[in-house]
């Protein structure tokens, strides 16, 4: 990264005053936050409209609804199945095959399972790293991260978010998930039972009631004021421990769900992502109280497919009407809410015409979350070193409310490890998605192949592999090839690398 200084240092002048104003970015990042888990529905039919499921009418965001408004929302977004590997692919623009941090960082070990590739990269980020905040802070900007990092495993460089690109750190270390959501708790650090994973720093709030999702609204809000009193444009990852279990009640908002006859861990599950919502509105109305919402970007988005509490790893029901959850192989494991507005949307703005986003638009064709890198780099007006490779595209024509024809329709998914679904790797082109089994006699997954047209079946219930041999056989090639230009490490069982197994057609 040093040679970009030079090289920026040997420019004219001129070349500065001749480049747009940077606009503020907000990486508003949720953990475990499906695509249903909302009441701004998601989805939409072959027309663009958006159309509700019956989940949309349980949840309450009115704050995700009001920033839809102002932009435009994605009805296939796409992450990885779980935290890391989506928190690692946003930093550097790379597939989780390619970064090799395939698995979620444990605080106990190296969580490979009993056949995963040794060489997975389980102490995640390093110093050594290209990261996004890395990048733009070299480009002028001051860097925050506020909530959960999870970018390394504890005892390693990478836990401290201050060591891969950010100047501010609040509250992110190794873990992946807060010992207590409460203040009485101290968020883990007054409760024994709750210290393995309890929040670093945030003192000043133990003892008191505020929730930590509010807790860290607050700090984030003061971390904007002090970029502006320093005058340099900012970039928040603002990325709420929320809505990741424990699922702890957030007393604020239990009254709106007390006549359900919904059990009680999803009520408290509906009161922590109400709490997430009402952060992102206290952000936006921020913004407009400070008169940086026409300047600023907000980028929305989960991590993972939803983790709320109803029904296990394959039923239709979590992310209803897609099967699965977090962790598993199904599109509800790795479909995920997107949106991106401007604060404050207006045409003709000089900033905004750097990224012009539709507002009340809905864009269908695929994204993906490592294509934020690329997008935010762009519109920052900062750029990875050449030798980085990036596989995330900009997503500028997408945003626009156009379709990207240079776009490839592709997304692969690479899970070489036990979880909730073991050792696969899920391919999407089109509207076929291949879910290939390295050991198909681990857990439940009792066939190698399975094929599914998403268009017709989106709840992947039907199937496909046996009567579509040679599409099968041709989608097998193509993952396979992927994979091994990503360098992707496989499965190993007795020292033997169990390399996909392309069927006969
Ligand atoms: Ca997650």
């Amino acid at each position: 990264m040093k040679r970009y200084f030079l090289s920026l240092l040997l420019l004219p002048l001129s070349l500065f005053a001749a480049q747009p104003a940077q606009p503020n970015i907000i990486l508003f990042l949720v953990d475990d936050m499906g695509l249903m888990d909302t009441s701004a529905p998601m989805l939409a039919d072959d027309s663009g409209n958006i159309v509700s499921q019956p989940l949309n009418a349980w949840y309450r965001t009115p704050n995700m609804e009001r920033l839809a408004k102002k932009g435009i929302r994605f009805s296939q977004f796409y992450a990885h199945t779980v935290c890391s590997p989506t928190r690692a692919s946003i930093m550097t623009g790379q597939n989780s095959a390619r970064h090799r941090t395939t698995q979620f960082i444990s605080p106990r070990g190296k969580n490979t399972g009993d056949h995963g590739p040794e060489d997975w990269n389980w102490a995640g980020l390093t110093s050594d790293d290209v990261t996004l905040p890395g990048l733009l802070r070299d480009f002028g900007y001051r860097t925050i991260h506020v909530g959960k990092a999870h970018f390394a495993p504890p005892d390693h460089v990478g836990e401290d978010p201050s060591n891969l690109g950010f100047d501010v750190n609040v509250g992110g270390a190794s873990m992946g998930q807060p010992g207590s959501y409460w203040g009485q708790d101290g968020y883990g650090n007054l409760n024994p039972k709750r210290a393995t994973w309890a929040v670093p720093g945030m003192e000043k709030y133990y003892g008191t009631d505020t929730f930590l999702t509010e807790a860290l609204t607050i700090e984030a809000k003061a971390e904007i004021d002090r970029s502006l009193e320093i005058d340099a444009p900012f970039y928040l990852y603002m990325s709420h421990y929320s809505v990741h279990s424990p699922f702890q009640s957030d007393p604020r908002f239990e009254d709106n769900y007390a006549g359900s006859d919904k059990d009680e861990r999803s009520r408290a599950y509906a009161t922590l992502i109400e709490g997430m919502d009402k952060s992102l509105g206290d952000l936006m109305d921020h913004l407009e109280a400070r008169g940086i919402a026409e300047n600023t970007l907000i980028i929305f988005m989960g991590d993972n497919g939803s983790d709320a509490p109803f029904g296990g790893a394959d039923n239709i029901a979590s992310s209803a009407p897609f099967r699965g959850k977090k962790a598993s192989r199904w599109e509800g494991g790795i479909r995920v809410p997107f949106i991106a507005a401007w604060g404050d949307p207006q045409s003709g703005h000089p900033v905004q015409q750097q990224l012009l986003i539709k507002v009340g638009g809905v864009q269908s064709q695929l994204g993906i979350c490592y294509d934020v890198f690329p997008t935010l780099l762009a519109v920052a007006t900062a750029k990875p070193p050449m030798d980085h490779v990036v596989d995330g595209q900009n997503l500028k024509p997408l945003l626009q409310g156009d379709r990207d024809p240079e776009r490839k329709e592709v997304f692969l998914s690479h899970f070489p490890h036990e979880h909730r679904n073991n050792y696969f790797t899920s391919y999407r082109a089109g509207n076929w998605k291949l879910i290939y089994h390295y050991l198909p006699e681990s857990g439940r997954d009792a066939d190698r192949y399975e094929l599914y047209n998403l268009r017709k079946d989106p709840s992947e219930s039907d199937n496909q592999a046996a009567v579509q041999p040679e599409r099968l056989a041709r989608m097998t090639r193509v993952m396979t090839r992927q994979l091994d230009a990503m360098e992707a490490l496989y499965p190993v069982v007795d020292g033997v690398e169990q390399r996909p197994v392309v069927p006969s057609s």
